[in-house]
């Protein structure tokens, strides 16, 4: 950041999704420091100014849930044409052979491509742990930090393996003791708490059928207790419906009310298959859902409800899920997806691109309880996503927040993280793209070539 006071004014962009800042807006120590109505110049001195009048900007898109590591199992022959069920059966074992070098490399593409997107925050919901692998949060988090990604990193967990009923194979499980003790030590070494935290832990046991109630149970207590959230997959398909019923007697919400679970420092991926008195308690307790659209239609887990989910008073945010489901780490093509998906249940009336964008700002911040991410106002973090209308799926645009959505963008000129450029001109400063991909793809060969 350049002069005495460090004030940059993004000015006059193309266009940008917030009130009264049409001229922009001024960026200093991290945060949006004031918004520049049309036609008019900042109150105070600037030290720079930044010509936008290319550029549509809009909020920094946050991504809910995904899991990083599965950019190496991306389109994996075995998998394909599965339900969620016997596409686990088929990838768990592929993912128990992963090495660190696999992890990270994994984990950055995925950054980068969600960055490369427009995304300024992610979640990963990381709960394979192979042998050589207990550090996967920490190689996360050292990915992140290099690239100045904003993130909150769940500790995910699997306890509960086939020989005691759940459906992961041994080779991917860890003892609740084991898990518990990392659990507690990525809280203490890495969760920041408070406005503009960079890096953040949540703790995420798998889903019903890959973990033990116990383990449900004490992540909640060891979560609350370090002022953590807690997320996890639910109601994502009627397989999990069924295995609840068999295995616990009841359905999947009430098994999470059952550990516990049920609170507003809780997220949940998918929330498909809920009733309207499903979505009735979750407003209540304030539980949010996060929509994955192209996992759920790839895996063909059903349709979440999103318009009845937010009427019942239920938080929705937006996420890309992992890269074996939907093979894919595009947030904005995500939020044209929801859009898509949304628009076709429930008509033209009900579902518009703002509200694709908003599922996947402000929805996506409330999901991990963030307060100061999501919008472009006073006081905010400086957390941006810029795009350019000069490719040809543009030319003939007329509103160009519209044009975004409904033309297809799926690649940020400019994105700010932290006041900080983290792309510019469609590139990451300092990551050669072109080799990040030949290591990553001939990592994917590896792990994928061990089982085939
Ligand atoms: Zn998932």
């Amino acid at each position: 950041m350049s002069g005495a006071t460090g004030r940059r004014w993004l000015k006059a962009p193309l266009a940008v999704l917030a009130d009264e800042a049409g001229g922009g807006l001024v960026v200093e120590a991290g945060r949006i420091a004031e918004l520049v109505p049309t036609g008019q110049s900042p109150a105070g001195p600037v030290d720079e100014l930044v010509d936008m009048s290319r550029h549509v900007v809009v909020p920094g898109l946050i991504n809910t849930h995904h899991h990083f590591y599965q950019t190496l199992t991306r389109a994996f022959p075995p998998a394909l044409n599965r339900e969620l069920f016997p596409w686990l059966t088929a990838l768990y074992p592929v993912w128990a052979r992963m090495a660190p070098e696999d992890l990270a490399l994994g984990m950055r593409v995925a950054l980068a491509e969600l960055m490369l997107s427009g995304c300024t925050t992610t979640t990963d919901h990381h709960y394979v742990f192979p042998r050589g692998c207990a550090a996967g949060i920490d190689i996360e988090v050292a990915e992140a930090r290099a690239l100045g990604m904003r993130g909150v990193f769940t500790r995910g967990s699997m306890n509960l393996s086939q020989k005691d009923g759940g459906l992961p194979p041994d080779s991917v499980v860890q003892d609740e003791d084991e898990i518990l003790a990392d659990s507690e030590r990525l809280l203490s070494t890495y969760h920041e708490s408070g406005p503009l935290a960079q890096i953040q832990i949540a703790l995420a046991p798998c889903s019903p059928f890959s973990v033990t109630r116990s383990l449900m149970a004490a992540s909640a207590d060891l979560a609350r207790r370090h002022g953590a959230r807690l997320h996890t997959h639910l109601a994502e398909t009627r397989d999990e419906d069924a295995w609840c019923a068999e295995t616990f007697g009841m359905r999947p919400l009430d098994y999470l009310d059952a550990c516990g679970w049920l609170g507003p420092d809780v997220w949940l991926a998918h929330g498909i298959h809920f009733s309207d008195a499903d979505m009735a308690r979750l407003a209540k307790a304030g539980t949010a859902v996060t929509h994955c659209p192209c996992s759920n239609m790839i895996i063909h887990s059903g349709h979440c409800r999103v318009c009845e989910l937010e009427a019942a008073g239920v938080t929705v945010g937006l996420g890309v899920d992992g890269s074996a489901a939907q093979d894919s780490s595009n947030l904005m093509q995500e939020v044209r997806q929801a859009f898509l998906l949304q628009r076709h249940h429930y008509g033209v009336s009900a579902v518009s691109h703002l509200d694709a964008l908003r599922w996947a700002t402000e929805g996506s911040a409330a999901c991990i309880g963030r307060e100061d991410l999501g919008r472009i106002a006073v006081g905010m973090a400086a957390d941006l996503a810029c795009f350019t209308l000069e490719d040809l799926r543009f030319s003939g645009h007329g509103d160009p927040i519209a044009a975004l959505v409904n033309c297809g963008a799926h690649h940020a000129d400019r994105v700010m993280i932290a006041g900080r450029w983290t792309v510019w001109d469609g590139a990451i400063p300092g990551l050669d793209l072109a080799a990040l991909r030949l290591d990553h793809q001939a990592a994917a060969r590896r792990v994928q070539a061990l089982t085939q």
